[in-house]
């Protein structure tokens, strides 16, 4: 397929006797959404680790813009973005504090405080830019989350259950989200165990 982003060829993986991803073959050309829809258990975030170099395959092939996960070089590994289940945040610092935070790891340097802005703009939460993490609503945290993992501005964004447990109007929101991100050339990767969702994927 042209302009193959995540390719996968009877990918497996193993942990001991239990097989928690089986033979799964797929191709995601860049800028769309593929959603991995799949109830509890079902070998999603065992995929994702796997996409991400965190877990080598027991066997089968995986390329990710034209590189094994597990040897991902410095350039490939900065135009990735994850989102993990649970994002980890500091409950002591504001949510600019988090953020910048997150910028710094990133080595996001030149015109900081300007990315900072935006994404906090892109979630809405501009307004609340000085609130302490604790006194954020859940669904505050998670458009917090969604901010940290876009500041670098990843090319290659994975999310693992986005929307899990959160309520519908704000569930909606994130994919208008994701859909406005993806109009911006991005390719996102996002597990979810609700099927309806598949209406907003251009893949699943
Ligand atoms: P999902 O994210 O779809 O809920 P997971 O990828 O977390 O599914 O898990 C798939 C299966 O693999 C489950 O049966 C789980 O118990 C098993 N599993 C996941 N991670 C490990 C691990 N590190 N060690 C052993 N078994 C695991
Ligand atoms: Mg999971």
């Amino acid at each position: 397929m042209e302009n193959t982003v995540i390719y996968t060829q009877n990918l497996t993986k193993q942990f001991g006797d239990e097989v928690a991803v089986k033979e799964v073959t797929f191709s995601i050309p860049s800028g769309t959404i593929f959603g991995f829809i799949g109830p509890s258990g079902s070998g999603k975030t065992t995929t994702v680790r796997l996409l991400t170099g965190l877990y080598r395959p027991t066997e089968g092939k995986i390329a990710v813009l034209d590189e094994a996960p597990t040897e991902f070089s410095r350039a490939t590994q900065r135009k990735i973005g994850y989102m993990p289940q649970l994002f980890v945040l500091y409950d002591d610092l504001s949510v600019w504090e988090n953020l910048n935070f997150v910028a710094s790891l990133y080595g996001v340097g030149f015109g900081r405080s300007k990315r900072l802005k935006e994404v906090l703009d892109f979630v809405e939460l501009a307004n609340h830019k000085n609130k302490v993490v604790r006194k954020l609503s859940g669904g505050m945290k998670r458009r917090l989350s969604l901010a940290a993992t876009l500041i670098h501005r990843p090319t290659l964004v994975f999310m693992d259950e986005p929307t899990a447990g959160i309520d519908p109007v704000l569930r909606r929101k994130f994919w208008d989200h994701f859909q406005s991100i993806r109009e911006q050339g991005q390719t996102l990767f996002i597990t979810t165990q609700y099927v309806g969702e598949a209406a907003y994927c251009d893949y699943v």
